[in-house]
């Protein structure tokens, strides 16, 4: 897992723009500001007040204790209600976390009619709320009790858009939506082939807890109890029980953005005193040696029940399902969780075995990677775009949430949301999404300009995204000429240790050193001397 780097916030502006113009990008920088600015400031007076940024970021769906805002939202708070801020005022305020200022003020979010699309979601839940057939599981008692009608709703898009209704703070056991995050973690442990000599990658057509292994006497996948089990030994097996469990705990919290699950102490020991068929899995695949050398199978069991009891409600699961959107990237504070390999494989497998023996149907009429839990949630992800959680406790006969599994099958009756709708261009169901490639030349701009201005957090997802450190524009110009020619220190030491190239020319063969020299910037130039760079 990598830490982001974080900009530490800014003192309250002078009411000077003190950056000046830089070389080559630099009109371009500031007329891209001049226009945010404008685009808030519509009377033309000259300045614009807090609340009119507030209500932008809020409309977008995005919250005021996103991580990525911190620096902008602490310096917005230093101005008092009615407070003008002025242009000057404004640009150092949104200068540490410009990228997604400027993406939250321009409607150029994945989702850009945000408003619109909860509008829907809204209508969804409230069609799907009807839905009162099914049964809650009661194999334990813990399970048995949940009020049965009780549903919520979350969602979070790979830019960090919350939306939620119904009751999605209320807690229930994560259950079966343990086994995907822990088939990464042992993926993130051991790689690929390792982890599959332990456990298939084959739907198996059977219910989840069947006593049955594939040709190899391995478990199908690690989507079923057996597979998951599996999955439990090869999670830091040489660390005793209690540091397995905090390793697992603080992976889920690092992929919700910092928001930490419980753990219910009764369904676990429930889950423990009713797990006969769980015990005869485990046996069942000791008997076929499928464990790794040295596995404990008490102990794994042990930790698989654990991993079902842990507890959290719709929101948080839903910022973890956006993670594994993003390709492990969590959206809400630009860390690197998993690679976007253990992601792929991970999703993979969703697709083709997350809903027990449902799954093809799943997948054939929904389309969408997704994974349901018996005590009522189903955490479903939409590749490049969203992740949700729906928590509904009444289930269909195979253990899937019946309103989870009805809210899917409207949700792409609506939206071309299924894997196969972008076959064709003649599609009726509505593109929530931003163009795609409208959005991939914004990228490369949007890079350079974080640079320019500073926005570490910012450079910092580019980069987990796959950007290029060294991607140049027309005039040959490369991310560390401009964070040089700005005097930006700490971007130019970030993306030297980031590995971007020293000395690279633009196009009048100048290097990053000659434009912290034109610029004077001191620090830049002694840095830059120390790693070996020439004029
Ligand atoms: N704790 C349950 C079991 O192992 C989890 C299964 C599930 O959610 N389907 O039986």
């Amino acid at each position: 897992m990598t830490e982001a780097t974080q900009t530490p916030p800014p003192v309250k502006p002078s009411s000077t723009n003190d950056h000046g113009p830089g070389h080559g990008n630099g009109s371009e920088v500031d007329h891209r500001e001049q226009q945010l600015f404008q685009s808030l400031d519509r009377d033309g007076v000259g300045s614009i007040r807090r609340s009119e940024i507030l209500s932008v970021i809020k409309r977008m769906g995005l919250q005021l204790e996103d991580a990525r805002l911190q620096e902008t939202l602490i310096a917005l708070h230093r101005y008092v209600e009615d407070e003008p801020i002025t242009y000057a005022d404004f640009s150092n305020i949104v200068r540490p976390n410009i990228l997604l200022v400027e993406r939250v003020l321009q409607g150029h979010t994945v989702i850009p009619d945000f408003e619109d699309f909860c509008g829907d979601i809204g209508q969804i839940y409230t069609e799907t709320r009807k839905n009162q057939t099914g049964k809650v599981a009661d194999y334990i008692p813990q399970l048995g009790r949940v009020a049965p009608d009780q549903y919520g709703v979350a969602l979070c898009t790979i830019d960090g858009q919350r939306y939620s209704v119904g009751d999605t703070k209320v807690d229930f056991s994560i259950q079966s939506t343990t086994k995907p995050i822990n088939y990464c973690l042992a993926l993130e442990e051991h790689g690929e082939d390792l982890v599959h000599k332990h456990v298939g990658r084959e739907p198996s057509g059977r219910g989840f807890n069947d006593l049955t292994l594939d040709s190899h006497g391995r478990p199908h996948n690690p989507m079923i109890n057996a597979g998951a089990i599996m999955c439990c030994s090869l999670v830091r097996p040489k660390l005793d029980l209690a540091d397995r469990f905090d390793f697992v705990m603080d992976s889920w919290a690092a992929l919700a953005g910092g928001q930490r699950p419980r753990f219910n102490n009764s369904v676990y020991l429930s889950e423990r005193g009713t797990a006969d068929r769980n015990f005869a899995l485990g046996y069942f695949m000791r008997e076929n040696k499928a464990f790794p050398e040295g596995t404990n199978l008490v102990e794994t069991l042990e930790f698989y029940f654990q991993c079902c009891s842990i507890e959290m409600n719709a929101e948080i699961m839903s910022v973890v399902a956006a993670t594994l959107a993003n390709g492990g990237v969590c959206p809400t504070t630009g860390k690197q969780i998993f690679s976007l390999r253990t992601v792929q494989n991970c999703l993979s497998l969703m697709y083709s075995c997350g809903m027990y023996d449902f799954s093809g149907e799943f997948a054939f009429s929904i389309g969408l990677p997704a994974k349901s839990g018996v005590a009522g949630a189903l955490m479903i992800v939409v590749p490049n775009v969203m992740g949700i959680c729906t928590w509904a406790p009444r289930l269909d006969k195979h253990g899937n949430s019946v309103r989870g599994v009805e809210f899917c099958k409207r949700l792409v009756n609506r939206f071309n949301f299924h894997n196969y709708d972008n076959l064709t261009g003649l599609s009726q169901k509505k593109d929530p999404r931003r163009s795609q490639l409208r959005a991939k030349s914004d990228e490369v701009m949007s890079f350079i300009w974080a640079v320019s201005k500073g926005d570490i957090t910012a450079l910092q997802q580019y980069l987990a995204r796959g950007a290029d450190i060294n991607e140049a524009d027309y005039d040959g110009r490369a991310p560390l000429h401009l964070a040089a020619a700005e005097g930006h220190e700490r971007v130019v030491e970030f993306l030297l240790n980031q590995g971007a190239e020293l000395n690279p020319r633009d196009r009048w063969n100048g290097t990053p050193l000659e434009d912290a020299y034109r610029g004077n910037h001191k620090s830049v130039i002694s840095l830059l001397e120390k790693r070996g760079a020439v004029r």
